[in-house]
């Protein structure tokens, strides 16, 4: 038997691991569905989910990484 905890972390990394692919519609729709769902209800991970579309959105905008240091750049 598994104990929901455990149950709910294993979706978090899930849920995490499938984030940045979601964010560039990479997902089958299963899997997008799974990431809404769950980025619904569990504060954790739709906080992380507006996080990272934030950097996402703002890559997309500026070209880059905003604020990382600058040996993190590829040019
Ligand atoms: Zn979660």
């Amino acid at each position: 038997m598994i104990n929901p905890i455990t149950r709910h972390r294993a979706r978090c990394r899930q849920t995490r691991a499938l984030m940045s692919d979601y964010l560039d519609d990479d997902l089958d729709p299963e899997s997008r569905r799974r990431v809404a769902r769950h980025t619904a209800w569990c504060p954790n991970c739709g906080r992380m989910l507006r996080t990272l579309s934030r950097t996402v959105s703002g890559l997309h905008h500026l070209g880059g990484l905003p604020d990382e240091p600058s040996d993190s750049q590829v040019s």
